[in-house]
């Protein structure tokens, strides 16, 4: 391919060269657990890594090889690894980084599965510590940095409060202190944000969401920026700087260094721990990522409108979302963001609270109320009554999700249709 190639070309044309043998332009879905080995040399080889090629689908397939090529050349990196879900990418990503007793920071403005798994099954399971820091203070970050610390973990834009991060501060402080910066960039998606310009080691993808786009198939991905030394800083990452038994003394990170994290992530992380994509999700992830500039270009433009509706909304007391001008993450919109925009999630709080919340989210017809976000289809969700009811009101509002706050994802529908379909809805709230 052309070394300067424009987005949009990309999406057509990375990781989706024509089949050799059968001439197919569509990627073929390699529904195949194992492949066939040329002779016991070959076998041999591609056991010991000396040869690149395919063995059994927990480690590579070619569909999901061919994603992998795809979201690599989409946000800039060496290499990729897909997995079975979102949330399996950070195990997979931080199994690579952690051993029993050693520690990571992130932002406390998490995606709220993440930060569950981050403060409860990380801990218990494995023994890693997570500290939460005010995403808005990264000077907080700095002081909680030691010796055990092995990453920092960043949302590019925050699910589902719109918080965007100082990427190049958080960069600066990880460089500093001799440790990768992990970023997950599901929000924003690399259309808009592609962290590794901005000196990120790693991204992580929920693929689930706008990469897919139209709410049909979960995946996750962990991509490689290859700028972190690993063999700097040795002493804390064994996994990917000592010898590696299986693999008869290989070290990942002075063996393979085109792109050490990717290639220990699918030879240890993916053969050990088995959260490999499925070809047919591969699939229907490679064909939403063709049309992701245009969807993302719709999302961002009907958020504006919906966003700017609802702000000057009487029964709306306040919109989170940071491409409204008076936002306090506009000029870090304007800075991370193509065109300043900010994606198509947002939440904004009702003057009515628990009880016009849950009036609103009956009443509205085009979006449909379910637990997903970066869909075709315009989405809505009432956190205090769903994902937040367990919590107390105090606990409600320091996660954002206060009584009368409603979290929507807006679709590539017609702007005007849906802020009809609010305008219905609030008026019955
Ligand atoms: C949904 C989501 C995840 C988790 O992804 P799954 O595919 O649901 O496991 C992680 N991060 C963000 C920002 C998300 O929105």
């Amino acid at each position: 391919m052309p070394n300067k190639i424009n987005f949009e070309t990309l999406a057509i044309h990375s990781g989706a060269a024509p089949d050799p043998t059968t001439g197919a332009s569509s990627p073929a879905i390699h529904q195949s657990s194992s492949f066939v080995f040329k002779s016991t040399q070959h076998a041999a080889d591609l056991f010991a890594l000396k040869d690149s090629g395919f063995i059994y689908s927990r480690l590579t397939n070619p569909t999901v090889s061919a994603l992998e090529e795809k979201l690599s050349a989409f946000e800039g990196g060496v290499g990729a690894t897909c997995t079975s879900s979102g949330l399996a990418t950070n195990l997979l990503a931080f199994s690579a980084l952690m051993t029993p007793g050693d520690e990571f920071i992130a932002t406390a403005k998490l995606y709220g599965g993440t930060a569950g798994q981050f403060r409860d099954t990380f801990q218990r399971s494995f023994g890693w510590k997570c500290l939460f820091t005010d995403p808005t203070k990264p000077e907080d970050f700095k002081s909680k940095i030691t010796d055990r610390t092995r990453a920092i973990f960043i949302e590019s834009l925050s699910n589902p409060e719109g918080v965007i991060a100082d990427i190049e501060a958080y960069a600066r402080m990880a460089e500093d202190a001799g440790i990768p910066l992990i970023v997950d960039n599901t929000v924003a998606t690399p259309y808009l944000c592609r962290p590794f310009e901005y000196g990120a080691n790693i991204v992580v993808h929920s693929t689930t969401k706008y990469l897919t786009g139209h709410g049909n198939s979960m995946g996750g991905a962990v991509v490689d920026g290859g700028s972190f030394d690993w063999m700097k800083h040795a002493a804390k990452f064994p996994s990917l700087t000592t010898e590696c038994s299986g693999y008869r003394g290989t070290v990942f990170a002075r063996d393979f260094k085109a792109a050490p994290f990717a290639m220990h992530n699918h030879a240890i992380g993916l053969r050990d721990m088995g959260m490999n994509q499925q070809p047919m999700n591969a699939y229907l992830t490679l064909m939403g990522m063709e049309t992701l500039p245009l969807r993302m270009r719709q999302h961002c433009e009907n958020a504006q409108k919906v966003a700017a509706f609802l702000a000057g909304n009487k029964a709306v007391k306040s919109v989170s979302f940071a491409g409204l001008p008076n936002s306090p993450y506009k000029p870090l919109a304007d800075k991370y963001m193509r065109n300043g925009w900010a994606s198509g999630l947002f939440t904004f709080d009702l003057a009515g609270g628990h009880a016009a919340g849950v009036k609103l989210v009956e009443t509205v017809k085009l979006f449909q109320h379910l637990a997903n976000i970066g869909d075709t289809r315009s989405l809505i969700i009432h956190p205090a009554s769903t994902t937040h009811a367990q919590m107390n009101d105090e606990q409600k509002i320091a996660a954002g999700c206060g009584p009368g706050v409603i979290r929507i994802s807006v679709g590539i529908e017609t702007a005007e249709d849906l802020i009809e379909d609010l305008t219905r809805g609030l008026s019955a709230a």
